[in-house]
């Protein structure tokens, strides 16, 4: 009977317990071990001039994870889960790290100097008050609090490379400069001082207001691919493309398109003035390797490229 009983509570459970709910918990627990078995890894995709030769200007490095038994697994899938459990900025420090240690290698093999810019989550950013989360994932994961110091990080990322601030650009969405305005606009103005470059992700897609963007020291603003996509058919997508564009520019702000999938809008784009794009036309984003070997092969000089896992 009373082993019956323990059966009908275990069932009682997993009834109550749906399978997304299972799911999630068996991907946070795997979240965890991630870093330390080395399941995470960086691709690169290029971004281009659109005036004179085309040439390469830098690279952006963007997260997938090598889960076992998933195969390679998209940022979008887990990068929230790592901000709800304060993981982020274990792995947002190792993606500093990593591409820091990329830059020096490309140097150190003769490829040659490509900047990188990497994505920083706004939770990254709101960790100079030590909260519980940031205090529990310190404790959890046995990092001296100092270490999850976003600025520190990323500091030494560049010192222990011997790599100059100006290789390292951060790119950070709308909503999570508004979320923490004014510790952000301290944090960007002291890494500007270094002298890395702050960008802004995604642009027109959340509601920083014109007056909020004179504030940040910002460097680019990447208008989001949602406008890139219908931008030679939609005269809605087109106005807010080349409005940004002037803006930007009245401002002193460099500006680049994502989403860039035909020579159609890349001509659009290039007409307006638009500095650099990134996107499947160009290339999608691809391994280190594949980086090295396309700067060897043209000098530059690219052919659109389609390999990808994602
Ligand atoms: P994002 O920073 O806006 O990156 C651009 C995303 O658009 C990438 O997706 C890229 O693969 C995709 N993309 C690029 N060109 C094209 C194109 O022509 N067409 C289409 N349809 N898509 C294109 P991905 O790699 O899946 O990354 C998604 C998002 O995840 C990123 O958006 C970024 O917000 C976040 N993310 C990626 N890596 C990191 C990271 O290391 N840290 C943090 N905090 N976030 C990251
Ligand atoms: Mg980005
Ligand atoms: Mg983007
Ligand atoms: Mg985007």
């Amino acid at each position: 009977r009373s082993k019956n009983a323990g059966r009908d509570t275990y069932r009682f459970f997993t009834a109550e317990m749906n399978e997304r709910a299972i799911e999630k918990l068996d991907q946070e627990n795997a979240l965890r071990l991630a870093l330390d078995r080395h399941e995470f890894v960086l691709y690169y995709q290029p971004k281009m001039e659109l005036s004179g030769r085309g040439r390469i200007t830098g690279v952006e490095a963007l997260i997938r994870w090598n889960r076992p038994g998933y195969g390679f697994v998209a940022p979008l899938e887990f990068i929230s889960v790592l901000e709800q459990t304060g993981l982020i900025n274990r792995v947002g420090a190792w993606v500093i790290h990593s591409a820091c240690k990329q830059i020096a290698e490309w140097r150190r093999s003769g490829v040659g100097e490509i900047p990188v810019s990497v994505n920083v989550s706004g939770r990254q950013f709101s960790q100079g008050n030590l909260n519980r989360d940031v205090i529990r994932a310190t404790q959890e994961n046995n990092v001296e609090p100092e270490l999850l110091e976003f600025e520190l990080q990323t500091e030494r990322a560049l010192r222990e490379n011997s790599i100059g601030s100006d290789m390292l650009e951060l790119e950070l969405t709308e909503s999570s400069l508004m979320a923490h305005a004014k510790r952000t606009i301290d944090t960007l103005r002291r890494l500007k001082a270094i002298g890395i470059r702050i960008s802004i992700d995604d642009f027109g897609t959340g509601y920083s207001s014109l007056a909020y963007l004179k504030r940040f020291p910002v460097d680019v603003l990447k208008i989001d691919r949602s406008f890139i996509a219908d931008v030679t058919t939609n005269p809605a997508d087109a106005a807010i493309a080349t409005a940004i564009i002037g803006m930007a520019h009245s401002l002193n702000v460099k500006v680049v398109a994502e989403g860039v999938e035909t020579l159609e809008q890349l001509d659009f784009l290039r007409v307006r003035g638009c500095d650099e794009i990134q996107g499947y036309y160009l290339a999608q984003p691809l391994p280190a390797i594949e980086i090295s070997k396309l700067f060897l092969r043209d000098n530059k000089l690219l052919q659109p490229v389609t390999t990808s896992i994602l």
